[in-house]
């Protein structure tokens, strides 16, 4: 997919699946689950799409999934399953090695496992020549974390780049190569950030953890991981008709059949048309 000069496609690095009930908050099962049916644990299946973009001379990736250092335990709670990124990006004739830019989202295990890899028993950054792009705040969350969301911010996923000396913690939206800007948006965290793609007049927006399938684009599907649901809330009517009305892509990072779509308001419900990106 092209944007004036700069290009981007969506890999998926891999499948798992969450309890339904917290996927959708305060939505009931009997409607949910005519969206995502779930299986006999009761959990849905959820992609995990990166973005690889090519802007500016660089090579940048956008979230890197839950990689492959779990043991056997994890990998049956979360159903993990599916392809590597390191080797989706192989399909573009990329090495890791080649990687300028990572940027994480936020750090929750489904969106920076594959930050690390091991390697002869340690713990190494995947992509050995890019900076790890973050929100300080959500940095500091993650070496900080609290009771309720400890499990999902796993000191292997972003401690070796800590000492690898490779984060680049960002404070302030940022325009990071060109037509590539990063957007802070609270609500599933403090400090998660939306990329936003632009070129040749065209519009992409990675809606991150805001809207992470297209049944979350009804303003009660909240998921019931987010910290603070309200502002989700807040910035969903504020992000979702910007899309919308701007005719921009919309991106999810975790909707396993639909992973890009323009946005259609018709009689106060939002509409998707699936966009095929490669
Ligand atoms: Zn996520």
């Amino acid at each position: 997919m092209k944007l004036g000069a700069l290009e981007f496609h969506v890999l998926v690095s891999g499948y798992f699946s969450l309890d339904g009930g917290a996927m959708f908050g305060v939505i009931p099962k009997t409607m949910w689950e005519k969206k995502a049916p779930p299986d006999s644990r009761n959990r849905i299946k959820l992609a995990m799409n990166s973005l690889l973009i090519r802007a500016g001379g660089k090579n940048i990736l956008v979230e890197t999934g839950a990689g492959d250092k779990v043991n056997e335990k994890f990998r049956d709670i979360y159903a993990l399953d599916g392809p590597r990124l390191v080797d989706e990006l192989q399909n573009y004739g990329l090495h890791p090695e080649e990687v300028d830019i990572v940027i994480n989202t936020h750090l929750h295990f489904d969106h920076c496992g594959g930050n690390t890899r091991i390697v002869k028993d340690k713990v190494v950054p995947t992509y050995p020549n890019a900076r790890y792009v973050v929100h300080k705040g959500e940095y500091e969350h993650a070496m900080n974390p609290n009771d309720r969301d400890r499990a999902t911010y796993i000191p292997d996923n972003f401690l070796p780049i800590e000492k690898a000396g490779k984060f680049s913690l960002i404070e302030d939206d940022r325009v990071i190569a060109s037509g590539v800007e990063l957007i802070r948006v609270p609500g599933h965290t403090a400090d998660m950030l939306c990329v936003k793609l632009q070129g040749g007049g065209k519009t992409a927006f990675l809606f991150a953890d805001l809207v992470p399938m297209t049944p979350h684009l009804g303003p009660a599907w909240i998921m019931g991981y987010d910290l603070y649901p309200m502002t989700t809330l807040e910035n969903k009517k504020k992000w979702i008709p910007e899309v919308a009305r701007g005719e921009w892509i919309a991106l999810f990072s975790h909707d396993p059949d639909i992973p890009a779509a323009y946005l259609r308001e018709r009689e106060g419900k939002v509409e998707t048309e699936p966009v095929k990106v490669d």
